[in-house]
C-alpha cells in the first residue's frame, strides 16, 4: 500500500500520513456514487438542505481545528486562516439559502393551452478535483453546490493537504448517507484516474496546464467541465488615485496566503507619477512583517506550501533579475528559518519578456511597471493568457467605467472594494477557466436544463 506523507513547510516536519487510493478503489468509489445517486436526488432538495446545514454546523464547531490544520499543512497563517474560516461557512450557507430560489422550475411560455417550464435536474455524479492553496474553502467552492443541487461527488484533494482531506471527509461523512459524498487520496495520477471513470461532470480548480489536459479528455467524452485555473491579475495605480488610501488593498490582494491565490494582484501597473509613492508605500508595509511559523498568531507572512513551489519562484525572480529587473526589497529565503519561505519581494525595472509578466507567480513577488497613457495601461493589463481578476485604483468613476469594459477577465473591482461575494459569479476569462461558481451562476453549471411543454 502506497501512502502520501504530509509535512508543515513552516518547519519541514512530517505531520501525518494517509494510504493513497488504488486505481481499482478509485473505480469503486465512482460506482458507489452512482449507486447513491438516485436515493440523493429523490430525497429532495429541503431534505438535502437540511442534511447539509448540520454538516455546516459541524463545520463551524470544528473550525478551529480546521483552521489550525490548514495552517499547519499548508502554511496559511493562522491569523488569515480563522477568519478565512468563517467567510467559507458564509459561502456553504448561502447555497442552502439560495437553493430554492435558484433551482426552482421558470416558465418560459404560458397561453390558454398550453405551459413551457424550464427544470434544473443534477447530473448524477460529479469529480472534483483541488488544488492546495486554501484547503477547506476549495472544498466548499467545489463539492457545495453540487450535493445541494443533488448530484453525488467523488473528490480530490491536492497531494499536498491529505490531512485537511481527511478531516473534511471525517466531518462530511459523519452525516450525509453513504456514497453520496467520497474521497479519494493521491497524486495527480489519482486525479486522471478519477476523471476517466463513468462521471458526469468534472469541477476542477487548478493550474492551466492540468485543466487543459483534464479538458482534452474530458471533450472526447462529451462530459462538461468548469474549470478554475490559474490568473495573473493586472492592478492599475492612475495618476489620480487615492494611493495612500488603498495601499494596504494593495498589498493584501498579492501578499495574502503569502501570494498563493489564483485571483491575487500579480502585475503592479503604476502610472508614472505615482510610482515612487506606491513602491514606498508597499515597502514599509512589507518593512512592518512579521516572517515566521505559520501556527503562530503574531505571523503575518508564512511559507509557500512547499519547497517545490518556492524552487519555481527563486527561478521566476532569478529569470526577472537576470534580464534586468532590479530587487527594491526581499528577492531571498530569509535567514534562520527552516521551512519554504521566501521574503516579500518588490521587483522594479520589469519588462514583459520576463516569466513574473508572462508566468502565475504564485508567491509573495510583485513585479512593478510603469505607464503613462491610459491605452498603454490597458495593453499591459490584458498582455497575458490569463482573465480571472483585475484591481483598478482610481477615484475617477467614468475612469473606471471605461477602462473595466476593456480588461480581458471575469471580475473587476474599483478602489478597496471586493468582487468575492456570495451573490457574485468566480471565473474567468481566456487560459483562466470557463464556467462559474456560486449563486444562480454556479447552480447553472452543476445542473441540466430540461424543457418540459406541457398541456394545460
Ligand atoms: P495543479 O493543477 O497542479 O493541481 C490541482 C489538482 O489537480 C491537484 O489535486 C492535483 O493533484 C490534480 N492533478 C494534477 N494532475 C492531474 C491530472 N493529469 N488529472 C487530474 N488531476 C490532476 O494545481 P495546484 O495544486 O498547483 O494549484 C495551484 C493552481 O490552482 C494555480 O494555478 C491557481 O491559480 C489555481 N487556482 C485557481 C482557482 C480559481 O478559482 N480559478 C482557485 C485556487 C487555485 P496533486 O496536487 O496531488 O498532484
Amino acid at each position: 500500500m502506497l501512502t502520501i506523507t504530509s509535512s508543515n513547510p513552516s518547519t519541514n516536519e512530517v505531520i501525518g500520513e494517509v494510504t493513497e487510493t488504488s486505481f481499482e478503489e478509485v473505480k469503486d468509489f465512482v460506482n458507489l456514487a452512482r449507486g447513491a445517486s438516485a436515493n440523493w436526488r429523490n430525497i429532495g432538495l429541503e431534505k438535502r438542505i437540511e442534511l447539509l446545514n448540520s454538516v455546516a454546523d459541524e463545520f463551524v464547531r470544528r473550525g478551529d481545528e480546521i483552521a489550525r490544520l490548514t495552517s499547519l499543512e499548508m502554511g496559511r497563517p493562522i491569523s488569515e486562516a480563522l477568519p478565512g474560516h468563517a467567510g467559507d461557512v458564509e459561502y456553504f450557507r448561502s447555497y442552502m439559502n439560495t437553493a430554492e430560489n435558484h433551482l426552482k422550475p421558470l416558465t418560459t411560455l404560458e397561453t390558454d393551452t398550453q405551459i413551457h417550464e424550464l427544470t434544473y435536474e443534477p447530473y448524477g455524479v460529479a469529480a472534483c478535483i483541488a488544488p492546495w492553496n486554501f484547503p477547506f474553502s476549495n472544498w466548499v467552492w467545489l463539492c457545495g453546490q453540487n450535493l445541494v443541487a443533488g448530484n453525488t461527488v467523488v473528490f480530490k484533494h491536492s497531494e499536498e493537504t491529505p490531512l485537511c482531506g481527511k478531516l473534511i471527509e471525517e466531518i462530511v461523512n459523519s452525516i450525509l448517507p453513504e456514497g453520496v459524498f467520497n474521497e479519494i487520496y493521491g497524486s495527480g495520477a489519482a486525479g486522471q484516474a478519477l476523471i476517466e471513470q463513468d462521471v458526469d461532470l468534472i469541477c476542477f480548480t487548478g493550474s492551466t496546464s492540468t485543466g487543459s489536459k483534464i479538458n482534452e479528455s474530458a471533450a472526447k467524452r462529451f462530459i462538461p467541465t468548469v474549470l478554475e485555473l490559474g490568473g495573473s491579475a493586472p492592478g492599475i495605480v492612475f495618476e489620480d488615485a487615492d494611493v495612500e488610501a488603498v495601499i494596504a488593498t494593495i498589498y493584501g490582494n498579492r501578499f495574502s496566503c503569502s501570494g498563493q491565490m489564483c485571483d491575487a494582484l500579480k502585475r503592479l501597473i503604476v502610472h508614472e507619477s505615482r510610482v515612487e509613492e506606491v513602491t514606498a508605500g508597499l515597502k514599509k508595509i512589507i518593512s512592518e512583517l512579521k516572517v515566521g511559523d505559520a501556527s503562530d498568531r503574531e505571523t503575518t507572512l508564512g511559507p509557500l506550501v512547499s519547497h517545490r513551489q518556492l524552487e519555481t519562484l527563486k527561478s521566476q525572480v532569478a529569470d526577472a533579475v537576470l534580464k534586468g529587473a532590479q530587487v527594491v526589497t526581499g528577492g531571498k529565503t530569509p535567514d534562520g528559518l527552516k521551512g519554504s519561505y521566501y521574503e516579500a519581494t518588490l521587483l522594479r525595472g520589469v519588462t514583459s519578456d520576463m516569466r513574473v509578466m508572462k508566468e502565475e507567480v504564485f508567491g509573495p513577488v510583485l513585479p512593478i511597471v510603469t505607464f503613462t497613457q491610459e491605452a498603454e495601461a490597458i495593453r499591459i493589463a490584458n498582455d497575458t493568457i490569463y482573465g480571472l481578476g483585475a484591481y483598478i485604483f482610481t477615484t475617477d468613476n467614468e475612469r473606471f467605467a471605461r477602462v473595466s469594459k476593456q480588461i480581458e477577465s471575469g471580475m473587476v473591482s474599483q478602489n478597496n472594494l471586493s468582487y468575492v461575494n456570495t451573490c457574485n459569479p468566480f471565473g474567468g476569462y481566456k487560459s483562466s477557466g470557463n464556467g462559474r461558481e456560486h449563486a444562480q451562476f454556479g447552480f447553472h453549471e452543476v445542473t441540466r436544463t430540461k424543457i418540459v411543454a406541457r398541456e394545460k
